[in-house]
């Protein structure tokens, strides 16, 4: 049976979610469900990194110790992906039993490999990255990221001998082309390797809210070390639970841009010395700019972005969950920077949505209602939809297999718009009662239930609702894809409810 690992990166708990969490989240939930939907095995696991400097720092603003900060923070998060639908199997919390046990594991293990050793680090410092820069990699003393100016520290510190991994990172990229997709990240990722790697400090002393170093108890693991070793904790190396082998040749990590050099190189660096493959596959996303400018909560933070007006809580409230987690999925090829604006959501909304795919379900089941006595017809065997559907059904399968759900979207209102064309040539609504008028709905009603199976990972209630308002039972995902996506299923012969509109126009 093939298997699917997917993971999120761990969000920082010292901030509300924010739609670049929800951006992630949400492409990291459809594609668990499109392989939960061909029988893959599949396991989803997002969570909340909650130690370093930063947390610690806002616990203490807000008078509480940083665990009982954590724990209100972290539930935030859960409450988004609640409201956002997000299918996750596991949540990670890094402040688990579960993650003290495998990181002291797993760094153990690169410690007696002879991967780790003590020296002395002075380096220009960003509180808000928790890492440090080279002057040639700061902008002008500043981060080049933040672009707040860099502390100058000093501190004894246990290293990571990354230097040793150059040619090994070489190799690996090399033999696995598709390691870091898409290409231009890959590229990015490799020069960075070509350039040559340092070894870099992986312990503080100044902190004390981290996973404390089994072999040195002035020490806690530098958060990053931590954080990356989450997507292990998951699968329970080290621990009784271990089901290492079985996940991990089948994980896909999807992560943001600005987190590559972590994720490509360190991460599969640091795996290598534990002994371990690296993950096998990356998938990096670009950023969803406002104005120009990149959504996180520093930008807001400087006043730019107003980051409440954006919660992907408020926007699931204003426009629905599914037609959020629509917009999301469909306006920005991963891997790209994509534009983020309500006058955007609208206009996918109102095209897409309500023009194109509720106007399609609302005109059927009008048409059905005043020519066939609201009682379904049966599809014609031979419709020249049916080529139409299975050309969709490919197309948007390749897309989803290659991690671009925006290619399976586009392949689906292509189905979703020739539908539409056929009914219009057809005009089934100033036909006559009889065999002709029921051979064009019938045909409609069966590319109609195609398509709730290839929305059904991007929007799992409006795909449910369809398939229940053209009076089929059960659930859309009961049976396998390749099955359910077959010509010809729709039998007819039932009653169809017309319903309230799917997607009442919004005001532009
Ligand atoms: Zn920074």
């Amino acid at each position: 049976m093939a298997r699917f690992y997917i993971t999120t990166p761990i969000f920082y708990v010292n901030d509300a979610p924010h739609v670049g969490h929800a951006y992630c989240t949400v492409n990291a939930d459809a594609m668990a469900r499109w392989h939960r939907l061909n029988g893959d095995e599949t396991k989803f696991l997002t969570g909340t990194d909650e130690h370093g400097q930063k947390v610690a720092e806002a616990a203490e603003k807000n008078g509480l110790e940083p665990l009982a900060w954590a724990d209100q923070t972290s539930k935030r998060f859960r409450d988004a992906w609640d409201a956002l639908d997000i299918s996750y199997d596991d949540f990670i919390r890094t402040t688990e039993p579960r993650h003290y046990e495998t990181v002291q594991k797993f760094l153990t293990k690169v410690y007696e490999n002879g991967y780790i050793y003590k020296d002395v680090y002075r380096g220009l410092y960003c509180v808000s990255c928790e890492d440090y820069y080279t002057e040639e990699s700061a902008d002008a003393g500043k981060c080049p990221i933040h672009a707040k100016p860099l502390t100058e520290m000093e501190e004894e510190n246990w290293f990571f001998k990354l230097s040793a991994f150059e040619d090994k990172l070489r190799e690996y990229y090399d033999a696995h082309p598709d390691f870091v997709t898409p290409h231009t990240k890959r590229n990015e990722a490799y020069s960075f390797i070509k350039g040559g790697l340092k070894d870099i400090s992986i312990t503080r002393t100044s902190i004390k809210w981290g996973i404390p170093v089994p072999w040195d108890d002035q020490h806690v693991f530098y958060v990053w070390y931590d954080a990356l070793i989450n997507y292990l904790t998951a699968i329970g190396y080290g621990r009784e639970d271990d089901e290492v082998e079985k996940w991990w040749p089948h994980s896909h990590h999807l992560i943001g841009k600005e987190i590559i050099r972590f994720h490509c190189v360190w991460w599969p660096a640091m795996c290598m010395a534990a002994g371990l493959e690296p993950v096998s596959h990356v998938q990096v996303h670009g950023w969803l700019l406002v104005g120009g400018q990149k959504l996180s909560k520093t930008m807001a933070a400087e006043g730019s972005v107003r980051l409440a007006d954006i919660a992907p809580v408020q926007l699931t409230t204003e426009f629905g969950v599914d037609p959020i987690r629509y917009y999301l999925l469909r306006e920005t090829s991963l891997g790209n920077d994509g534009d983020f604006s309500h006058e955007g959501i609208t206009a996918r909304y109102n095209t897409d949505l309500a023009n194109n795919l509720g106007n399609l379900v609302a005109r059927v089941a009008a048409v059905v209602t005043s020519k066939c006595e609201g009682v379904a017809p049966s599809p014609y065997v031979n419709s020249t939809l049916r080529e139409s559907a299975a050309e969709a059904v490919r197309t948007a399968a390749e897309g989803w297999n290659r991690f671009s759900p925006q290619a399976g979207l586009e392949a689906t209102w292509g189905l979703i718009g020739e539908t539409n064309a056929y009914l219009e040539n057809h005009a089934p609504w100033k036909m006559e009662p009889g065999e002709e008028v029921e051979i064009v709905l019938g045909d409609a009603l069966e590319a109609i239930r195609i398509v709730a199976v290839l929305i059904a990972p991007a929007m799992p209630s409006v795909a449910q609702e369809i398939w229940n308002r053209i009076g089929l039972s059960g659930q859309v995902t009961d049976e396998l894809f390749a099955e359910r996506t077959k010509w010809g299923q729709f039998r007819g012969g039932h009653r169809i409810e017309k319903g309230q509109p799917l997607f009442p126009r919004m005001a532009d």
